[in-house]
């Protein structure tokens, strides 16, 4: 497995727990990040001890201001809440589709919000059959290989990761699939009726997505070379 970017420092300070030096993490048990409110199983992360804080690296090493492939021409700031505005009793991330509750990149004039795990996904996960590239919505034919909902379903408008198997049949995937199967913690929850290869799919797809948070310096592009080690 080869990182896709810089490491990340090993101590940090950080403006949402001034005071505090942060230290980058190792561990393997599950934690909410007190950035974005997001779970995740990363294997690296910051944490304050005595305060029991924890930052996904991806929302330590925030950037103020951000760019992303899927939206091109438009300018995200960092925020440490999403924003109140008339009309929005809550947010919504334009990647994934799920609730927006802490760190948030956004863009006031289209009102758009992505959660910092999501900008910090790759755009392509080089190393598997065909390439999967991260698509702004739901192609027009077929089916998530997790929820099984089409274009027309909950999730259709929103990210997913598309490739093709070796025989060229397309399939494709919701991001916010692939992280709620992550956040269950294990593929053995999966529907049993999916392929043997598209389990594989994903769970190169989940390892792939937990380095680019652990590595992340906020760069999608950065991430285009990002390396999936096969199991
Ligand atoms: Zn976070
Ligand atoms: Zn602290
Ligand atoms: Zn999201
Ligand atoms: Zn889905």
């Amino acid at each position: 497995m080869a990182p896709a970017s810089k490491a990340a420092p090993l101590l940090m300070t950080h403006s949402a727990h001034p005071g505090h030096v942060l230290k980058l993490f190792a561990g393997s048990s599950p934690f909410q990040c007190d950035g974005c409110r997001q779970y995740s199983d990363d294997e690296r992360w910051y944490r304050c001890e005595p305060c029991d804080y924890d930052l996904h690296v991806c929302c330590a090493l925030l950037r103020t201001y951000l760019t992303h492939p899927l939206f091109p021409g438009r300018i995200f700031t960092f925020l440490h809440r999403p924003p109140s505005a008339p009309g929005y009793s809550c947010r919504f991330c334009d990647g994934c589709g799920d609730l927006v509750l802490g760190f948030v990149y956004h863009n006031a004039e289209r009102q758009l919000d992505l959660h910092p795990q999501c900008a910090s996904l790759p755009t392509v996960l080089a190393g598997e059959e065909r390439m999967p590239i991260l698509s702004e919505e739901a192609p027009v034919r077929g089916n998530c290989g997790l929820c099984g909902q089409g274009k027309n379903g909950r999730r259709g408008r929103f990210w997913c990761y598309r490739f093709n198997y070796a025989d060229g049949e397309p399939a494709y995937v919701h991001v916010a699939c692939l992280m709620e199967l992550r956040d269950q913690g294990t593929l053995q929850s999966a529907p049993s009726r999916r392929s043997g290869r598209f389990l594989r799919f994903c769970k190169i797809a989940l390892t792939v997505a937990r380095v680019a948070h652990a590595v992340t310096t906020m760069d999608p592009v950065g991430f285009v070379t990002a390396v999936a080690g096969h199991p």
